[in-house]
């Protein structure tokens, strides 16, 4: 039931900008006031998802804190062992779109079978919104009769998309930004140059700006592979490759053409790196540009200019020596 892609809770943070939450099930947990359905609403990128995982691990610990789990006890040991009895996670499997019936009642038997009425038995369901109608059914009785010690977190960017009457059923709680103070350093922390504007830019969802950072610094690192196999296999003239590349900082343009080099030298001797296959691909389509001693020279040149001040130097001049004399050494 708990597919190859489940995260394991024992590794999740809280998110800083959502710590009210948890602060606010624990209150409720020292009470014995903890609901048996949590839904966790939100809208996408707020890190609902990482917070449920990190609220599973702090509610199966035997002695949480503020802080979450413990990360000591046999619990926590349990859980990051991936060998906790109590804990489930369903999600859509992968290459499809809907949680499928037979995952809710393999959850639901578990539930029913294991029932011991002393510690939770804590089950995720991820993207909830993607149980079909018969799923859904299956799920309504347990809600309805939960057992002692039963809590199912479902998380859903669309509460609207499942049945009134699972919704009715389950405590809801609309996930937003409690702290954008906290977010944006959040953002900084993880490289993002100013986390306030990033944030204002997406709307307050934190994880909205790591995903398209994530998808910009991939289109970036196409874009300076291109321009490296372009200058390589004399497909576009200095000049031409130099403007391609006035948009980014030196010191990354240097960094991915040294990377690029070192999987050139390596594939030299036979060995593969682990790039995407288009990048493999694209670099062996230049590893006889050059010899291996030429290789070397380039990969010095890229670290030396790596060392030296790159921000005290203009990015095209420093690139137009560098391509010049890499196109001298392909002629030579
Ligand atoms: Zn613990």
């Amino acid at each position: 039931m708990t597919n190859a892609l489940s995260p394991n809770p024992s590794q999740a943070l809280c998110p800083p900008w959502l710590a009210e939450y948890w602060w606010q099930l624990l209150y409720r947990h020292e009470k014995e006031q903890m609901p048996h359905a949590l839904l966790l609403a939100g809208v996408e990128g707020m890190g609902k998802h990482e917070f449920a995982l990190f609220a599973a691990a702090a509610l199966l610990c035997e002695q949480p804190s503020i802080k979450g789990a413990c990360g000591n006890c046999s619990a926590c040991n349990q859980l990051a062992a991936e060998a906790h009895a109590d804990y489930r996670y369903i999600a859509t499997e992968e290459g499809s779109e809907v949680i499928k019936v037979d995952a809710i009642r393999q959850l639901v038997d578990w539930l029913h079978l294991t029932a011991n009425g002393k510690s939770y038995r804590v089950a995720i369901i991820n993207d909830a919104d993607a149980m079909n109608r018969n799923s859904a059914n299956g799920l309504l009785k347990t809600l309805e009769e939960p057992g002692d010690g039963t809590i199912l977190i479902l998380v859903t960017d669309k509460p609207g998309s499942l049945p009134a009457t699972v919704r009715s059923r389950c405590q809801k709680i609309t996930m937003t930004n409690q702290d954008t103070q906290a977010a944006a350093s959040w953002l900084e922390e993880q490289g993002v140059a100013d986390g306030t504007a990033a944030l204002q830019a997406v709307g307050g969802a934190p994880y909205r700006v790591i995903r398209q950072q994530a998808g910009a610094w991939s289109d970036e690192q196409q874009l300076l592979t291109k321009a490296w196999v372009d200058l390589l296999g004399h497909r576009a003239s200095v000049g031409k490759i130099v403007d391609s590349l006035k948009d980014y900082p030196t010191s990354r343009c240097l960094a991915h053409f040294s990377q690029l080099t070192a999987m050139a030298t390596g594939q030299q001797q036979g060995r593969q790196f682990g790039a995407d296959p288009a990048t493999v691909e694209a670099i062996s389509a230049t590893v006889d540009c050059l010899q291996s001693e030429q290789w070397f020279t380039i990969y010095d040149r890229l670290q030396q200019l790596t060392r030296s001040d790159s921000a005290s130097f203009k990015t095209q001049a420093v690139l137009e020596g560098l391509f010049a004399d890499i196109r001298l050494m392909i002629q030579g």
